[in-house]
């Protein structure tokens, strides 16, 4: 009889959604992990290309990307046990991300005012490992970002991040061509200039919010 089947499945389906909402924070957390594992492994990518390189725009996609892993720390907290020391932990990440953000940019502008060679621009192109690192994130947070807001702009960080590339590809094209030197440090203090609007926008946010910006948006 073909009725039975049916009956069952309309009565375990609450059941097996219980059971995935069981589930949910460690998958949540699996694929943060998986997250973290790409990220790590690109920025230690970047970094070593960037001693070869001489490219200041390499180390800061690298310091960058590290700056995710503090991100990622606030994700794996399980949205329950959230609360006051997620907020807390989510400021500290993002005041800890200014510094880094501020760091760079001075990087970046004495770099801009010391005369420097040019990077070997084809070594930009490790760029685009970075990008692989940011869609890769993006697909494994698309799942958990449709109902907490911190994978929501995690993601959109991610998908803003793969933007960044397209710019510094242009640029590694303008090297190539033009064997300009400006452009390295430049394309730097894009990524200081990004990662301060991002952490600032989002601190602004918690001002104006209070604790529950982090649940809505
Ligand atoms: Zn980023």
């Amino acid at each position: 009889m073909a009725l039975p089947r049916n009956v069952r499945f309309h009565e375990s389906t609450p059941r097996k959604e219980a059971a995935a909402e069981r589930l949910r924070p460690r998958v949540e957390a699996w694929r943060v992990l998986a997250a973290a594992g790409i990220t790590l492994l690109v920025a230690l990518i970047e970094l070593l290309g960037s001693r070869f390189a001489g490219s200041l725009f390499l180390v800061s996609d690298a310091i960058h990307l590290l700056a995710h892993l503090a991100i990622f720390t606030v994700l794996l907290i399980p949205r329950r046990r959230g609360g006051d020391r997620e907020d807390l932990l989510t400021c500290g990440i993002l005041v800890l991300i200014l510094f880094i953000g501020a760091a760079l940019g001075r990087e970046s502008m004495e770099g801009l005012l010391r005369a420097r060679p040019a990077p070997a621009p084809a070594l930009l192109l490790l760029s685009l490992a970075g990008l692989a690192a940011n869609l890769l994130t993006s697909f494994l947070f698309r799942d958990p970002a449709r109902v907490r807001w911190s994978f929501r702009a995690a993601l959109a960080h991610e998908l803003s991040d793969a933007a960044l590339t397209v710019i510094a590809l242009v640029g590694a094209g303008g090297i190539a061509l033009f064997h300009i030197s400006w452009i390295d440090p430049a394309l730097s203090l894009i990524v200081a200039i990004w990662l301060l609007a991002w952490a600032g926008r989002l601190l602004l946010r918690r001002a104006r919010l209070g604790a529950a910006a982090w649940e809505r948006g």
